[in-house]
């Protein structure tokens, strides 16, 4: 759809207006990212101070929905009012899966694909019974990133794909699969630092801090890295926040442009726990009390680094890690907020029953 980013902090009326014309360019044929772009030039960096909405005191309380007469106890535990993060064993890459708490889904990153047969994204979304993916996004042009999308794209119905618009020059792959999106018709928007993305209005708060939204193109592994999309889902005054590969000189210049309005709970580690990453300044700011790392089981990068894993340790978060415990579940409700490895043992067998 095309209501789906926001630029910054707006009043009402100017969110009103600027989605009334997104929603005009898009019905006119023009690409939704061409209406970004203009909104984008008009006020190419929105004020994110202010009244945040990130600010706990300005979180409306959300409440858990009651379950219905005939629901089960357990049943009342997987209403509406439950957010859950999935940090999936993709082998060495990424992958995140989040199942709102309005029935919306999104996918960040499908991790890498063999050369023949289904990616390991693939099982993950069988055995949850995915059936569609509302919101597709990929954090930047690297395969361990994106060539497991080309999948999902094959195989389920997709609402909308957010992207940067840094080409990979190195790589075939990515410009045929945002060909191939491009040709099956998905909206395609660029969100930029600053914007707000309406996946669950009213109730979860998605803010950007950093993107490659104007076209570019590099060949440098790093310089790609550092175009990652940052998003942070916040929900009942919990935060987790996605960081694709952002090396330590984008974090370094988020922690002095941001500093703690990039607190988060739950921090999905960046680029795989390399020692170029996760940099005392940048964990200072974050103060994750749980680190997400997706890697593969002795992979030749040698991810994650003890230097990375020092780093978080000394900020006293708790570290989770694919290559040794598989596909990771955060959730975020009413009955129970942080991991489930870390639930109450009979929260935890009920959320691994459904
Ligand atoms: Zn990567």
């Amino acid at each position: 759809m095309a209501d789906n980013i926001e630029r910054g902090n707006r009043s009402f009326l100017a969110i009103t207006i600027l989605t009334s014309l997104l929603f005009l360019q898009s019905a006119a044929g023009a690409f939704a990212a061409d209406a970004v772009e203009s909104l984008q030039n008009s006020d190419p960096f929105a004020s994110i101070t202010g009244a945040s909405p990130e600010t706990p005191d300005n979180i409306p309380a959300v409440p858990v929905p009651p379950a219905s007469p005939a629901a089960s106890a357990d049943d009342a535990q997987f209403s509406s009012g439950t957010l859950r993060a999935y940090f999936i064993d993709v082998g060495q890459g990424d992958s995140e899966y989040i199942e709102l708490p309005n029935g919306k889904n999104v996918l960040i990153d499908g991790g890498p694909a063999p050369a023949s047969g289904d990616p390991l994204v693939a099982q993950f979304l069988r055995q949850h019974n995915v059936t569609k993916i509302d919101y597709v996004l990929l954090t930047h042009p690297h395969s361990d990133h994106y060539a497991g999308l080309d999948y999902v794209f094959s195989h389920f119905p997709v609402g909308s794909f957010y992207d940067t618009q840094a080409d990979n020059n190195g790589s075939t792959g990515i410009k045929n699969l945002r060909a191939k999106i491009s040709g099956m018709g998905v909206s395609t928007f660029y969100p930029a630092e600053g914007d707000t993305l309406n996946w669950a209005s009213g109730e979860v708060q998605v803010k950007v801090f950093n993107s490659c939204s104007a076209p570019s193109a590099s060949g440098s592994g790093g310089a790609l890295n550092n175009c990652s999309i940052v998003l942070r889902v916040s929900y009942q005054n919990t935060s987790i926040l996605y960081t694709g590969d952002m090396q330590s000189g984008v974090e370094a210049q988020l922690a002095q442009k941001y500093g703690s309005q990039l607190q988060a709970d739950v921090l999905k580690v960046g680029h795989h726990g390399s020692s170029d990453s996760s940099s005392a300044v940048f964990l200072n700011a974050v103060k994750p009390k749980a680190a997400y790392i997706e890697a593969g089981l002795n992979n030749s990068y040698g991810h994650p680094t003890q230097a990375a894993l020092s780093r978080l340790q000394a900020e006293g978060a708790a570290i989770y890690r694919t290559d040794q415990s598989g596909t990771q579940e955060y959730i975020i409700s009413g009955a129970y907020t942080g991991p489930l490895s870390a639930a109450p043992a009979d929260i935890a067998y009920s959320w691994s029953q459904y």
